[in-house]
């Protein structure tokens, strides 16, 4: 059995493009995918990431708030969210072993709760900043305060200890921001970058989005090097956090991609 690599499709999110592209005018609106993805080890099942929560999708307002549920539109289609495409591999969330999220804003972490089972590993510093964060409207309490298995890291990890699957920081977007290393058993070495790099666009135009999605531009353009030389020197494929060309173009669950 060889590690295989599969992208779960978790809904849409609709807002003002300038969020993304800061020279966009004012009032017009994109729509992104909202990915998790699904990696399948000898020695465990691991969610990188886990969506947008149930009830964010079925009453905005209650769960996130007035102010988050005014600037986003949020549309989850039959067959979409992290159970129904879990379910499309044969899969409960009871069956997944490992949950690495990215960061703790909502379309990253909506679903932990249901992972109880899972060791669920998210940087330290991310987890302790969460309260007090400028971007706390990001990161409803409901979502991801629960009594889990958290595991705090500081710093990379390798997974299961054989450089299959390592954790590095690649912060910058929030303080404690994470990306996925994989080397699928297909021969493909990949990086899911979650929301260090929203799109192919950001990494090519070297480009940060608009102040409201950075926590620290210094070090966001830092881990966007750190991906460019991924990509550039190692040979990576790099799947990007909401790149709505890049996923179309992926196989998607049930068939695995890499
Ligand atoms: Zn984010
Ligand atoms: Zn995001």
């Amino acid at each position: 059995m060889t590690v295989r690599v599969y992208a779960l499709n978790c809904g849409t999110l609709e807002f003002e493009r300038r969020s993304f592209f800061p020279e966009s005018e004012h009032g017009v609106a994109m729509r992104v995918p909202v990915p998790a993805f699904l990696i399948v080890h000898p020695k465990g099942k691991v969610l990188f990431d886990t969506g947008i929560h149930a009830d964010g999708f079925r009453d905005p307002i209650a769960h996130f708030g007035k102010a988050l549920a005014a600037y986003f539109k949020f549309y989850c289609g039959a067959g979409e969210g992290v159970v129904a495409q879990l379910r499309l591999l044969g899969l409960d969330p009871g069956d997944i072993t490992h949950v690495v999220n990215s960061h703790l804003h909502f379309d990253h972490c909506g679903c932990n709760a249901l992972f109880t089972r899972a060791e669920i590993f998210v940087q330290g510093v991310e987890m302790r900043a969460t309260r007090v964060a400028r971007d706390a409207d990001r990161r409803p309490d409901r979502d991801w305060d629960r009594p889990l298995n958290y595991r705090l890291l500081e710093g990379e990890h390798d997974l299961f200890g054989d450089g299959k699957l390592v954790v590095v920081p690649t912060p910058g977007h929030t303080v404690g921001h994470q990306s996925l290393r994989v080397e699928a058993g297909s021969g493909m070495r990949l990086c899911l970058t979650g929301d260090a790099c929203y799109t192919q666009e950001h990494l090519e135009r070297d480009l940060l989005p608009s102040g409201g999605a950075v926590f620290n531009a210094g070090e966001m353009r830092h881990s966007l090097g750190l991906l460019r030389r991924m990509r550039d020197r190692e040979g990576m494929s790099l799947i990007f956090g909401h790149d709505a060309v890049q996923l179309q173009a992926l196989r998607c669950a049930p068939e695995a991609f890499a």
